[in-house]
């Protein structure tokens, strides 16, 4: 059993290699799902996602204890600030039955073709979709004018490091408290 915002490790079958994931479904569902991006780059880069993107229906890939501490959709109002595959805790959420629909989303991706779940998101909460490859470009980000800064609420950021940081500092230099900023990073 996991919890909504809760991480596993996926394992290749021959057990040489393994990262760490999001479950991107809700602990309620009887599947597993995750959100994965296959990475691309120099050399070696990419190995493990690639791996994954080769599986077929019927190939059996392994999962590991779940872990982690973030626990978004625990309390009314919450803020979530996701960049990219960083949905996937935000999502896992959203699938319950009972979905926090109370928090606000701010999703982070590079245009509206990525803009995935985007119906099924907008039917669970509400949602604010910053492109950062559109005419305007617009990032995710907590000093944008009229962003909600309420030291009674809590904020969820997950995507890659420099968001995260990025966000993490905003927030504290504007009166929130770090014990209401909760963060998970994937990389960098
Ligand atoms: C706690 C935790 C949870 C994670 N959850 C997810 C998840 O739900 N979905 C997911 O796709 N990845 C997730 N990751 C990242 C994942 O573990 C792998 O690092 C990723 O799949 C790349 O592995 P690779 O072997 O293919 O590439 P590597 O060779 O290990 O990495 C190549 C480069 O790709 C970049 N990169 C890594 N992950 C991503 C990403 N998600 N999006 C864009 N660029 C990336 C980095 O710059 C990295 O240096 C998570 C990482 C952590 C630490």
């Amino acid at each position: 059993m996991y919890g909504a915002g809760a991480c596993t490790l996926l394992i290749r079958d021959d057990q040489v290699d393994s990262r760490p994931y999001s479950f991107s479904s809700h602990p309620d569902q009887p599947e597993l799902r995750f959100l994965v991006k296959r990475v691309s780059g120099r050399s070696h880069a990419g190995q493990f996602s690639h791996w994954l993107a080769g599986r077929k229906t019927g190939d059996e890939v392994g999962v590991g204890t779940p872990f982690g501490l973030f626990s978004p959709g625990l309390c009314p109002n919450e803020i979530w600030l996701a960049t990219g595959t960083g949905l996937a805790p935000f999502l896992s959420c959203l699938r319950g039955s009972n979905p926090p629909r109370s928090a606000l989303l701010y999703v982070g991706v590079r245009n509206s073709e990525e803009a995935y779940f985007h119906s099924f998101l907008e039917s669970r909460c509400r949602v604010e979709w910053r492109f950062s490859r559109h005419k305007v470009s617009r990032r995710v980000s907590v000093e944008e004018p009229g962003f909600p800064l309420d030291p009674l609420r809590e904020y969820f950021i997950c995507g890659n490091g420099a968001m995260v940081r990025a966000c993490r500092e905003g927030l504290l230099a504007r009166g929130i408290l770090l014990g209401r900023v909760h963060e998970e990073s994937f990389f960098g």
